[in-house]
């Protein structure tokens, strides 16, 4: 039995029939881990293959009152779960061990999934390709001289290497996206408010979300399910009911809705020749089946601006608790000013990418500068929104490539800011104004993969993961593992 590639959904018909096969299933995969992972370096921590094979065989002895009893699902690092390390690849949190779970960990407890390991990431979520991590940069499955994109690159790249079955990313400004495109593997921004924040560790709290990511659609739809839901520790959590996403998108798969799509047409220009070619194919099939028509990015050039203004004000406000004394890196006080504990801590804690992100947030919110940035980001942001509003009263789903361009070498992007800040300006959007995106695998060019990003009206998940499903059936990129390493 190939273990490694089994989606989520067929594990748990297969676990259901029989309960001794999880083991066998954990077996495989960390199997693979130990294979795979010192040329891929998606985890910044592993558990025990005892501690889980222990806990799998507590789960097999009661399959039926699990919705995913023993499927193993990799963590982002800035996700809180107790008794094992979140780091959030700082220095500042190196050994910080939370004292409870996220409402998404108790979550997926209590569904019966196996917390396999904390993937890596870029520090505190800044970054687009993994590589401001503290600790090591993680590698692109598919050609490992390349980043495998980020934030949640180890999310995605674990997922990709057949590390992992399932995983948690979260998404500030594309982080869960860019590296499901970059990786050729799912992922989902969900709707503002539908999933809680309790327990992610904060970056620009009025953008974050965390999402699933998958190899297919329909395991996108399945840890979506187990995870969304109102929190009352979370204050923006949406008191809404929850549709049973798999079967929501069985029935619009049968029932075949012709969809109204809009295509960003200046964002497809601007996208470079690889990511064109690949995401004009997929548009093809799509026209083929449904209406589409392009339409106007309006404020090309305002959207990246307002989003790292905005990030980066939250960013310096969230990130001003880390003073060594609440928490962070622990330091003598003995006979030395608060000054010098503080800039010691906040120096040797804190990577150049997060110290130069505070500073510019705190200037951006400093007395003089505020009307000019800060409030001019945040009217903006408002302008955007009316915007998206009008397009989703005439258009089902809003597409572009889900990045511009292909994944980078390692070192490429991460050397040029302006470039790596200005990728980002496909993704940003969704969390401005609050609406869910997915990134669907289309394609590779040059061996090298595509994604496409789909946006929807809040809380319309359900004809993101439709449209996933008809690109996945017609252009088969379903489950895959990347056969570069083996
Ligand atoms: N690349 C973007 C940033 O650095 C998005 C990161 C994220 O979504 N966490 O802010």
């Amino acid at each position: 039995m190939d273990w490694i590639r089994q989606p989520a959904y067929r594990l748990v018909e297969l676990f259901r029939s029989d309960p001794s096969k999880i083991v066998d299933y954990v077996d495989s995969v960390y199997d693979r881990i130990q294979r795979v992972e010192p040329l891929v370096k998606a985890f910044i921590t592993i558990r025990s293959r005892e501690e889980l094979l222990e806990e799998a065989q507590r789960i097999a002895k009661n399959v039926d009152s699990y919705v995913l009893p023993g499927i193993l699902v990799a963590v982002k690092d800035n996700i809180s779960t107790r008794g094992i390390r979140t780091t959030c690849a700082s220095r500042m949190l190196e050994n910080y061990v939370p004292p409870y779970d996220a409402t998404v960990i108790e979550r997926l407890k209590r569904a019966g999934a196996l917390i396999l390991g904390k993937t890596n990431m870029d520090e505190f979520a800044m970054g687009s390709t993994t590589e401001t991590s503290a600790f090591f940069p993680t590698k692109n499955p598919w050609d490992l001289s390349r980043v495998p994109g980020g934030s949640s690159g180890g999310s995605a790249a674990a997922l990709a290497a057949g590390e992992a079955t399932l995983a948690l990313g979260s998404d500030t400004g594309g982080s869960i996206r860019n590296p499901a495109a970059f990786t050729a593997t799912y992922g989902l921004k969900p709707t503002y408010g539908l999933v809680s924040r309790f327990g992610l560790i904060a970056y620009a709290s009025s953008l974050d979300q965390i999402g699933p990511m998958a190899r297919c659609v329909e395991d996108l739809a399945l840890l979506l399910q187990v995870i969304a839901g109102f929190d009352p520790r979370d204050a923006t959590s949406l008191p809404v009911a929850v549709p049973n996403y798999l079967e929501e998108l069985n029935r619009l798969w049968h029932e075949e809705p012709r969809l109204r799509i809009a295509v960003l047409r200046s964002l497809v220009e601007v996208s470079e020749e690889g990511v064109r070619k690949v995401f004009e194919d997929a548009l093809n099939k799509l026209c083929s089946r449904h209406e589409c028509e392009d339409v106007e990015v309006p404020y090309r050039d305002q959207i990246v601006a307002a989003y790292y203004i905005v990030a980066m004000a939250e960013a310096s406000s969230n990130l001003a608790r880390y003073d060594g004394v609440r928490y962070g890196l622990k330091t003598s006080f003995e006979g030395r000013s608060w000054i010098d504990v503080y800039t010691e801590v906040r120096t040797k804690g804190f990577g150049y990418e997060v110290r130069k992100r505070i500073a510019l947030g705190a200037f951006v919110l400093s007395a003089g500068y505020r009307d000019a940035y800060y409030l001019k980001a945040l009217r903006f942001r408002r302008l955007l929104k009316e915007y998206f509003d009008g397009l989703y009263k005439r258009f089902d789903i809003v597409v572009s490539p889900t990045m511009p361009i292909l994944p980078p070498r390692l070192g490429e992007l991460v050397s040029d800011p302006l470039r790596m800040y200005m990728a980002d300006i496909n993704t940003v959007i969704a969390n401005l104004i609050g609406c869910p995106a997915i990134s669907i695998p289309i394609g590779f060019y040059n061996g090298l993969p595509v994604g496409l990003q789909a946006m929807s009206k809040p809380l319309n998940e359900v004809t993101l993961l439709y449209l996933g499903k008809e690109l996945q059936e017609s252009l088969g990129y379903a489950n895959l593992v990347s056969e570069v390493i083996r």
